[in-house]
């Protein structure tokens, strides 16, 4: 199958090597540099649904060395001052022969692998243009062009948008009184705040906030921003030094009112920006790749391409939709301070921390998602 990709960021790169793998021969498009591509400071927690992907394409080995594995991960709500922990005995049967509940990846050391692994596969063209010249060549295009598609627009697909009113402010910071292998995600009702194991004693700091208090707190200097990052770490955990400069990221929810248009389907970031909380973003986007490369594996598919647009939105419907759903939840919850939700906040908790079932299945939603999959 002749397949176009719009966009190489880790979405399109990954559906690139998936497809050429699966015998399709791929065309990249993107329009920035490998180094541009590369230099950009993002950290993502990797669950088992990618680390799938990643052994099923052959790279899992190469990089998973360069990741970092927690076996912790600590909820806390810090309203109800309750909390409780996911653990590798909290995964199925066949995820906890890894040891790990998830990974941590820094985005350049992840990019620089999978370009240097496309470079080694005959199957892909990397063209840098933003324009497909001729269409009519492809069984298939594959928009991974980002939140902000022009594919999209192009195409007129409307999607359905909100902000939340916050951003996110991004640091590595060292910390003093935590495992090099433990994962936070606290609900506070400033916003969630994840604190992501990169390792030793250096960890990746994502916080949401209102967009005025983010602005103040990135005015600060680096050692009135740590005295204020105290005030938000778990009872115990002292910042020590900020590595990077704080940066803002920004945060929305988007969803594509359809996965597809004609022969163009809409994949990653394109279809569906959510909050980072729960660290579900580029796991939901390495699904849907996942996905494509089940349906064009299809016996039967040769004779039906026209279908496989159809297919994928139809199959990715319910694991989007359901991630769209518990993330705005998550964020909401974190973010009310009604005194009528005091309770239910604590009946949650305290039947999270004392059931294995009620975490188990909490902990596959976020590692393999919901919903249908066509496989080979
Ligand atoms: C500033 C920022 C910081 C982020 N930080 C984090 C983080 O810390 N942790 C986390 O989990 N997630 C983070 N995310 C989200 C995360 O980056 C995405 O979930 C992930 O990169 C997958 O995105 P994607 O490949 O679908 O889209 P993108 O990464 O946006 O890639 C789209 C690609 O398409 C290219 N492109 C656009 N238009 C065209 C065109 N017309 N022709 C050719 N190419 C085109 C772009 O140059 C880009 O390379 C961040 C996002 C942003 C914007």
């Amino acid at each position: 199958m002749n397949i176009a990709i719009i966009g190489s960021g880790l979405t399109g790169t990954i559906a690139s090597i998936s497809l050429a793998k699966a015998g399709s021969r791929v065309d990249l498009y993107e329009r920035l540099s490998d180094e541009e591509l590369i230099n950009r400071d993002r950290t993502y927690a990797i669950t088992h649904s990618s680390r799938r992907i990643l052994e099923r394409i052959g790279v899992w080995s190469d990089i998973s060395s360069s990741l970092v594995s927690f076996q912790y991960l600590n909820v806390i709500d810090n309203q109800i001052n309750k909390n409780f922990q996911f653990l590798v005995n909290d995964l199925n049967n066949r995820e906890q022969q890894y040891v790990s509940v998830g990974w941590i990846a820094q985005h350049n050391i992840i990019m620089s692998s999978m370009l240097e692994y496309i470079s080694h596969i005959e199957h892909i063209n990397k063209i840098p243009t933003s324009v497909i010249p001729n269409t009519h060549n492809y069984d298939l295009i594959i928009a991974a062009d980002g939140s902000n598609s022009t594919t999209k627009k192009k195409l007129k697909t409307p999607s359905f948008s909100f902000d939340y009113d916050q951003i996110c402010v991004t640091a590595k910071v060292l910390l003093r009184g935590l495992k090099s292998n433990e994962a936070f995600e606290i609900l506070s009702t400033e916003g969630p705040l994840a604190i992501l194991p990169l390792g030793g004693d250096l960890f990746q700091i994502i916080c949401s906030q209102s967009i005025k208090k983010a602005s103040y707190n990135l005015s600060l200097p680096k050692h009135i921003f740590l005295d204020y990052l105290s005030t938000l770490l778990p009872y115990g955990v002292e910042p020590d030094t900020i590595i990077d400069e704080p940066k803002p990221y920004p945060i929305k929810f988007q969803l594509n009112s359809s996965f597809h248009s004609g022969k163009y389907i809409y994949v990653g970031e394109t279809c569906h920006t959510f909050h980072p909380v729960g660290g579900q973003g580029l796991n939901l986007c390495w699904r849907d790749v996942e996905c494509i490369t089940n349906l064009i594996s299809l016996p039967f598919i040769r004779n039906y391409k026209f279908i496989i647009p159809v297919l994928y939105s139809f199959s990715r419907l319910i694991d989007v939709l359901s991630i769209s759903f518990i993330t705005d939840f998550l964020v909401r919850y974190s973010r009310t301070n009604s005194c009528l939700l005091f309770i239910p906040k604590i009946i949650i908790f305290s039947i999270l921390k004392r059931s294995k079932i009620a975490r188990k299945f909490i902990l596959n939603i976020m590692t393999n998602g919901f919903g249908f999959n066509f496989h080979k």
